[in-house]
């Protein structure tokens, strides 16, 4: 296989890269956070598609989302992904890598990436049916790849991708919020301490926006000091009565689930375009339950019925997912250079210390994000 390796690399890419191995973290089952095994001998991405680069990483982020994904979370949507014509046997995505955000260095160049050359440093949200960053190497398509700010380290660099593409996606292109249109906007994100809170927070500020956040009553400080205008500590009693005596707002950010859609939508102002965008969608467990067909005509018979029952009411009621984009990314590295938006570390560990890292996420009350330091 190593010769397979090889002559693949050759036919799309400028160099060839003669390892064949490489050390990763992997899992070989789902499972608790035991499924998780170090090994210095990973198969070494292959370049197959000429658009796509090899990226040494430096660090790589992790999310809430690397934890599910270990117990098994989103398996059946991933595995049609990787195999949309079901050639291979199930549990063929195994050794799996985790790790859906990396910041390092291009390797390699298919043959019809313009925008990198090897050397440069870049930063990438990893779609989750690639292998991931908690490895020496990636692979991935240079449209998912931008140039890394140059303000920020490596691991500064590694907390923001995934959870700054996934703001992107749901706050701009579900949420219809831009730069130019924001100034006079009053923005409430549910549950604003976590890693997309603190990324929204500094986005919607720079562009002018009103955010009140609700956060536990010891993030305040941290939540203000990120930008935000009023805060609601939801931990002393029921959150929806101190926001409803708030004036109304033009976007509500759910990052936070479970009855939240039964009492927020009421705190929109109706009839304006006013829009609830929830993050935490049962998409994937309706596809891991009831197999990609069904469960993907569950999910859009749900989300039908709600957008209608809130529309009826003046409100727009829609799902927010996270949207590999490089070109997002090149906004985002904007804003992190002209000082707008910093990355925010709640802790880093080393490349020997993944599963305290997981540990870590499972804790949750996480004040920003966790980064693990690969080389
Ligand atoms: P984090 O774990 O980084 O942050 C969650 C934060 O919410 C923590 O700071 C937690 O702190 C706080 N929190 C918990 N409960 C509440 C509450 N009731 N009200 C207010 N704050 C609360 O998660 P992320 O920011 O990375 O992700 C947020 C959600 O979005 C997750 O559910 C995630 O799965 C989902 N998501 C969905 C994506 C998609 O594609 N649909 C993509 C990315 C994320 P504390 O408990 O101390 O209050």
């Amino acid at each position: 296989s190593a010769c397979w390796h090889g002559s693949r690399t050759r036919l799309f890419s400028t160099t060839k890269i003669s390892m064949t191995i490489m050390p990763a973290w992997v899992i070989d089952k789902y499972g608790s956070n035991d499924v998780l095994r170090f090994t210095r001998n990973a198969s070494f991405p292959v370049i197959i598609y000429p658009n796509e680069v090899i990226v040494r990483v430096h660090s790589a982020g992790l999310n809430p989302l690397d934890v599910s994904m270990r117990g098994g979370y989103g398996a059946a949507t991933m595995s049609m992904k990787r195999d949309p014509l079901n050639i291979k046997q199930s549990g063929s995505e195994f050794p799996l890598i985790l790790g859906r955000e990396a910041s390092g260095v291009i390797m390699e160049c298919g043959l019809d990436v313009k925008h990198f050359r090897e050397r440069d440093e870049v930063w990438a949200a990893i779609p989750p049916w690639k292998q991931g960053s908690l490895a020496e190497f990636v692979v991935l398509s240079a449209n998912e790849v931008s140039h890394k700010p140059k303000s920020l380290s490596h691991v500064e660099a590694a907390a923001i991708p995934y959870v700054a593409t996934t703001a992107w996606s749901a706050l701009v292109n579900t949420g219809g919020l831009s730069k130019d249109n924001c100034a006079k906007k009053r923005i409430l994100i549910l549950g604003g301490s976590g890693g997309v809170g603190t990324f929204s927070i500094q986005m919607l500020k720079a562009w002018g926006a009103h955010v009140t956040v609700t956060c536990s009553q010891n993030a305040e400080r941290f939540v203000r000091g990120l930008g935000a205008d009023h805060v609601v500590d939801y931990t002393a009693g029921a959150v929806e009565e101190p926001l409803r005596a708030l004036e109304k707002f033009d976007l509500i950010l759910d990052n936070v689930g479970g009855d939240t859609e039964l009492w927020a939508l009421n705190l929109l102002k109706p009839w304006c375009g006013a829009k609830f965008v929830t993050l935490v969608t049962p998409f994937l467990q309706n596809t891991d339950r009831m197999g990609i067909a069904d469960g993907m005509m569950k999910t859009a018979a749900t989300v039908a019925t709600k957008a209608l029952k809130h529309l009826v009411k003046g409100v727009h009621y829609r799902w927010g997912f996270f949207a590999p984009s490089g070109p997002a990314l090149d906004e985002v590295r904007e804003m992190v250079d002209a000082g707008q938006v910093r990355a925010v570390v709640e802790e880093t560990f080393s490349f020997s210390q993944v599963p305290q890292a997981f540990e870590k996420m499972e804790k949750g009350h996480a004040r920003g994000k966790t980064v693990v330091q690969i080389s």
